[in-house]
This record gives structure tokens, C-alpha cells and sequence, in this order.
């Protein structure tokens, strides 16, 4: 361990002196971020995607600079599906068949207000509840959402209007 940050402490410092030796005051202020950098000389990754055919006889590949403009359109996108994911539809999309069955499940197939379950009554409505619903905000996570039989939730959603 010690051997290890001894070496890396050293490295950091035969690096700064190599800076300092081999770059001008002005150039080093830039590097540093004291000015504004020149940012013709940066150095942007290059990554290529490929895609092969499950039977390997075709296949293509793009490069895509990581530089400037490609980055901003990247965030552009992040930031879209971000807004997307955090709207109504958004949340409305995210409660997959899969999550309702989970839901169900873990609730045991039991209305969470009325406590009448499917074992209970077989022919019994389930349905997904957002406890705060996705109009006041509410999202569609574990935490939020539980099994109401139909009956209590429309007297839910009712209420909720008043
Ligand atoms: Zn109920």
C-alpha cells in the first residue's frame, strides 16, 4: 500500500516538473484553466461501434468523435430522456406487465385498503395504484404503487377529485 502511493505521489511530481519545464508560463496558466484554453490542440476519444451478424459474415462499424459538437448532442439526448422518463407519459410507460405482477405479489394479492384478496374472493378485480398519483407527481416506483381491488380505487380516485 505504502509502496504504491509513494510511487504514485512521485509520479504527480515528476509530472509537474515536466510541465513546467516544457510549457511556457502562459501555456501551463491555460492547461491549468487560469485562461481560456485553446481548444484546437485537446484531444477527443474516438469510438467505434460495431456490429457484427450473428453468422459473422457482415458487419458494419461507425466511428464517432467524442469532440465538442458530438458531446453537446449527447447531453442534448441524456437530457431529453431524462425530461421524457420524468413526464406523464414517461411514468405511464415504465409500469410494465412485469412491475404490475410484481406489485401483485408483494402486496399478496390483497387489496390494500379493503384487505379482500384473490384467495379470498377468486374473481376479484386487481389493479396498480399510484398512492400519489402520476398527475400530482407522482412516480412510478416500487415505493408509490400498491394492489387496490377496482372498487376501492375508483372511491380512491374519486375522492381524490374533491
Ligand atoms: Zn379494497
Amino acid at each position: 500500500m505504502m509502496i504504491k502511493k509513494e510511487k504514485i505521489l512521485k509520479d504527480i511530481k515528476n509530472r509537474i516538473t515536466f510541465l513546467i519545464k516544457h510549457l511556457s508560463k502562459k501555456k501551463l496558466e491555460e492547461k491549468l484553466g487560469f485562461e481560456e484554453i485553446d481548444f484546437s490542440d485537446l484531444y477527443f476519444p474516438k469510438y467505434t461501434f460495431q456490429y457484427i451478424s450473428p453468422g459473422g459474415n457482415s458487419s458494419m462499424s461507425v466511428d464517432v468523435k467524442f469532440d465538442l459538437e458530438n458531446l453537446e448532442k449527447f447531453i442534448e439526448y441524456l437530457s431529453e430522456k431524462i425530461k421524457w422518463q420524468n413526464s406523464v407519459e414517461g411514468q405511464r410507460a415504465l409500469m410494465t406487465p412485469k412491475l404490475r405482477e410484481f406489485i401483485k405479489e408483494r402486496d399478496n394479492y390483497t387489496c390494500r385498503i379493503c384487505h379482500n384478496s384473490t384467495e379470498k374472493e377468486p374473481n376479484l378485480l386487481l389493479e396498480i395504484d399510484h398512492i400519489v398519483p402520476i398527475s400530482r407527481g407522482g412516480k412510478t416506483e416500487v415505493e408509490n404503487l400498491q394492489t387496490l381491488r377496482w372498487k376501492c380505487n375508483r372511491r380512491k380516485g374519486a375522492k381524490l377529485v374533491v
